[in-house]
């Protein structure tokens, strides 16, 4: 018997409901397999359902958003009809994740070190001394410069691409399996956003987490991921190695999406 693969997605479908009642049918039919240790970009459109994708995946769909189709397997176990017991048990130890606007997902009041402290103890990491060698540990390895200091400052003293970095510490605390990468650098200037992706880049070949990274940036999908899904009014379109997505696009959007490439 063959081991199953990492993440298998199947048929999957997620609603919200609309402030008149309605359902609004955000993803459907959504169906994806990610191996161990893959790369894997996620592009379309805003509103195409990429975050919503995300989100669905360990579960923490916002607001009224639920899982109406589908399954979710991490290796076989279906997290779409998984309890609360067992989702707490995946996320950030089996999927880890990193958003968008990390001042939003800071404290600031609590410095960078607690934050990795939290993430830490709350996977199941008890003995203080070994954590906050640890933290220093993660916070040098995302590549903030004298850590043993830093750790004792507060969001606000970092630059905006070392607070995503200290995102990426946090979502390396529980060493997932899967990183999934929500647009993790659209509020960074240019060269940050290279910084940032290449450190995703190191840590998915270092580690072996597999990398989700859902972007607008085909440059990066075009060096960094080894395939790519094309998503388009909630739905898949494309999925297929990068060359041969990029190369030979199969629809009218993936070829305009190319076609605006620089
Ligand atoms: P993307 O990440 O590709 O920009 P999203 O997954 O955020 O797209 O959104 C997909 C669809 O789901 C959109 O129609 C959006 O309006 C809807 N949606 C997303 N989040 C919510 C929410 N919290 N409540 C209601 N509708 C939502
Ligand atoms: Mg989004």
């Amino acid at each position: 018997m063959t081991a199953p693969e990492l993440l298998e997605v199947r048929d999957l479908g997620v609603e919200f409901t609309a402030p008149d009642g309605s359902p609004l049918r955000a993803v459907r039919g959504v169906s994806f397999t990610l191996r161990r240790g893959e790369t894997l970009a996620v592009v379309g459109e805003s509103g195409s359902g990429k975050s919503t994708t995300a989100l669905a995946l360990n579960r923490m769909l916002p607001g009224t958003g639920r899982i109406t189709t589908g399954t979710v397997r991490l290796e076989g176990r279906d997290l779409a009809a998984a309890d609360e017991t067992e989702l707490r048990a995946v996320r950030g130890a089996r999927i880890g994740m990193v958003f968008q606007d990390p001042m939003t997902a800071l404290n600031p009041v609590l410095t960078a070190g607690r934050h990795i402290d939290e993430a830490l103890r709350a996977h199941g990491n008890h003995d203080k001394a070994a954590r906050r060698a640890r933290t220093v540990e993660l916070l040098d390895r995302v590549g903030i410069p004298d850590p043993h200091r830093r750790a004792d400052d507060h969001p606000h003293q970092f630059s905006g691409g070392q607070r995503q970095r200290i995102l990426i510490a946090m979502a390396l605390a529980g060493e997932p399996d899967v990183l999934l990468a929500d647009e993790p650098t659209t509020a960074l200037d240019a060269t940050v956003q290279d910084q940032i992706l290449a450190l995703l880049g190191d840590l998915n070949r270092e580690t072996g987490t597999a990398l989700v990274l859902i972007t607008h940036n085909m440059g990066v999908v075009a060096r960094a991921c080894e395939r790519v899904l094309v998503m388009y009014g909630g739905t898949v379109v494309e999925d297929g190695p990068t060359a041969e997505v990029l190369t030979r696009p199969r629809h009218p959007y993936t070829a305009g999406l190319l076609a605006a490439v620089p």
